[in-house]
């Protein structure tokens, strides 16, 4: 086989990653609300303060807690990291599947086997850590779970881990098998309606197994948030109740789902607050309704997966990469399809999902601040907003003073400061009185 046409698929694979990810890039540039909360501010925009809004016994337990459970956040993160690297990047990973995968003949089953035993693996590798976070989350009063209940998330949560990763591989290697050199193209559209289709399915599939959802019962609270839902003219059928004080004594609401699957859920933690800042909550979800928020992100997510696809078609058929992970260095051909390879793909994809992660907070932090200036609208009550902000900082023991890596890795939303700053410049801009100083109510 001549030189150019091995060649070919591979410059064709580094042409689809890059326009895919242009596209991604101009997509995030063109529609991220870079800044949520537009017009002119008299007296200027109010910065955040801390010392403002929390007092000095609240700041110092959120320093407390950040000190507490960032060793363990850190160490599972490098841990996992090295060791899915190490699997993938050297022979290790390779010879591992070799030997796990002696017995079995067909290539699916090798295939499904070699995803168990890497994602138990992985899962096993941070456990400790887990455990560690959890023990901490205990002590704080986060987490109402008992060791063993926990467990048995982890256990369930891997289980979801196997059937994801398993149909995904699976598809990949059919694909890899039936089209060694062009393989990617046909894995790009497979994973882009894959994302689509998980995204739509996952409040339906995957939520009720962690927890039970029921309607939030009628009453003046129920009447109330529809009243406001339809006043906003956003279509919802239901606002839903999730149990998780099951789990956690943290405040939380959320949209999931699209479509048919679309829901609203609250927290059972968060109806004992005062129904006006409920109100505020919902608010704030009903502006990622009306804003479609989780099908662009799903829209968007997709096609920088496929993005990531084409990339991999690249990298997959790369002699040097090949070898080193102890594979058959091929020509881009049939060798490629070794289940072996599935150490490779895995770190190629875990990589991949740490890179994509800064961004991808950067972007939600900016969507979760327009959510933020549309309950601001809807209510027109920035007293009440910022009091909920400080009830969920507090409540959720979030870090006050986040570092510049701390708001890179984890957050996705604004700081507690932050929204409660968008309150008062929110105020200054409708003439509104400013929600005064929240420190030591
Ligand atoms: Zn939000």
């Amino acid at each position: 086989m001549s030189e150019p046409d091995a060649r070919r698929p591979r410059l064709w694979a580094a042409g689809c990653a890059a326009v895919l990810f242009a596209a991604v890039a101009g997509v995030l540039a063109a529609t991220t609300p870079w800044n949520p909360l537009p017009g002119a501010v008299p007296g200027g925009r109010v910065r955040p303060d801390s010392a403002l809004d929390f007092s000095s016994a609240e700041l110092a337990r959120a320093r407390a807690f950040d000190a507490a459970i960032n060793p363990p956040a850190y160490a599972s993160l490098l841990l996992g990291l090295a060791v899915v690297l190490v699997l993938g990047l050297t022979p290790l990973g390779a010879r591992l599947l070799r030997w796990a995968t002696a017995r079995v003949r067909r290539w699916p089953l090798r295939v499904a086997l070699a995803v168990v035993v890497l994602t138990t693996l992985l899962r096993l590798v941070s456990l400790p850590f887990g455990i560690w976070s959890h023990g901490t989350l205990r002590d704080y009063g986060l987490s109402t779970q008992a060791l063993p209940a926990w467990l048995a998330d982890q256990a369930k949560s891997l289980a979801v881990t196997w059937v994801v990763w398993t149909v995904g591989m699976v598809l990949l290697f059919a694909l890899l098998r039936r089209f060694p050199r062009y393989w990617w193209t046909g894995a790009a559209l497979g994973a882009f309606a894959l994302v689509v289709a998980g995204s739509f399915a996952y409040p339906v599939v995957v939520e009720p197994m962690f927890n039970d959802f029921r309607p939030l019962p009628a009453g003046t609270l129920r009447t109330d948030l529809m009243s406001m839902a339809a006043r906003d003219g956003v279509p919802v059928k239901d606002v839903l109740v999730a149990d998780a004080s099951r789990r956690t004594t943290a405040l939380n609401a959320y949209v999931s789902g699209f479509g048919s699957t679309r829901r609203i859920v609250v927290y059972d933690t968060l109806l004992s607050s005062p129904p006006p800042q409920i109100r505020s909550v919902v608010a704030h979800e009903l502006g990622h309704a009306k804003r479609g928020d989780v099908l662009y992100g799903t829209l968007v997510g997709a096609l920088a997966v496929a993005g990531g696809v084409c990339l991999l078609g690249l990298l997959l058929s790369s002699p040097r990469l090949r070898r080193r992970a102890g594979l058959d260095p091929g020509d881009g051909g049939r060798g490629t399809a070794d289940p072996r390879a599935v150490a490779l793909v895995l770190a190629l994809v875990v990589v991949a999902m740490h890179v994509a992660a800064p961004l991808e907070n950067l972007v939600s932090r900016r969507i979760e601040a327009r959510a933020d200036a549309h309950a601001l609208d809807l209510t027109g009550d920035p007293g009440t907003f910022a009091e909920m902000q400080h009830e969920l900082a507090v409540r959720n023991i979030d870090d006050p003073g986040p570092n510049a890596l701390e708001r890179l890795l984890w957050m996705t939303h604004p700081s507690g400061a932050e929204r409660i700053a968008m309150a008062r410049t929110w105020a200054r801009m409708h003439r509104h009185s400013e929600p005064p100083p929240l420190a030591g109510r």
